[in-house]
């Protein structure tokens, strides 16, 4: 379902011919409004979260070769553990609460028009099995100061020879395309033996969920405060499937 995209493609084209492109979203002061580019300050005093468990069903993400576990159901557990974690202080809302596969497209477009809401979605990553640590990626300057505070967040937790791989800044279908604030975690690498062995454990995967809770926590009440100058604006298209690896 890419209704919320070609939705998005209109008002980017509508902008473009019209050239009223320092709308709401160029403003800084949306009140929390939706804004398809997201050049904004980060935000404060939101109400919702969307918590946005990796993969499920058919598409198990990566697959641990020393421990067996899947990344869609660490991602499915650290959710349910995250909405836990936030304990009612904030609203929340699982994007899959059992083993379900949903399409990107559709996770940004149910995410998308949503007012006073954010969206985190978590991820396992996988690699060579030497690389390991918790990474955060965002594309949108309202993003940012989330981000930033995810990635401190993560980073405290994981031990010190996980090191910091830092936060990533990439057009991802997860981190550009919903109209809201949208940052997208990757906890750790199932992929390092001794990282896999940490996220298998119960203990650790809550955590992470508590230091996620308090970044939420955190920004909701301070907004950007503390994390940072914003980075430059950038205006590209919505992600696409067909979109080169890394781009
Ligand atoms: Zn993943």
């Amino acid at each position: 379902m890419l209704r919320g995209v070609k939705s998005g493609l209109f008002t980017l084209f509508a902008c473009l011919l019209t050239a009223s492109c320092a709308g709401p979203g160029a403003s800084g002061t949306n009140n929390g409004r939706p804004d398809m580019w997201g050049h904004r300050p980060g935000p404060q005093g939101f109400d919702t979260v969307i918590i946005d468990a990796g993969h499920g069903g058919k598409d198990s993400g990566a697959t641990s070769r020393s421990t067996g576990q899947k990344e869609k159901d660490l991602a499915l557990d650290t959710a349910k553990r995250l909405q836990r974690q936030l304990g009612g202080r904030v609203k929340t809302r699982l994007m899959r609460s059992d083993d379900t596969f949903i399409e990107l497209d559709d996770r940004a477009a149910r995410a998308s028009g949503k007012s006073n809401t954010i969206l985190v979605s978590l991820h396992y990553n996988s690699s060579g099995s030497g690389i390991r640590g918790p990474e955060t990626y965002y594309w949108r300057v309202d993003s940012h100061g989330l981000a930033t505070r995810f990635q401190r967040a993560m980073t405290s937790v994981s031990p010190a020879e996980s090191g910091n791989r830092g936060m990533v800044r990439r057009r991802l279908r997860l981190t550009r395309n919903p109209d809201i604030p949208c940052v997208l975690l990757e906890i750790g690498y199932l992929s390092n033996p001794a990282e896999a062995k940490l996220c298998a454990d119960p203990a650790y995967r809550d955590k992470m969920a508590a230091a996620i809770a308090r970044a939420i926590l955190d920004q909701q009440a301070k907004g950007d405060a503390g994390t940072g100058p914003l980075p430059r604006p950038i205006n590209a298209p919505p992600s696409r499937p067909t979109d080169p690896p890394g781009s």
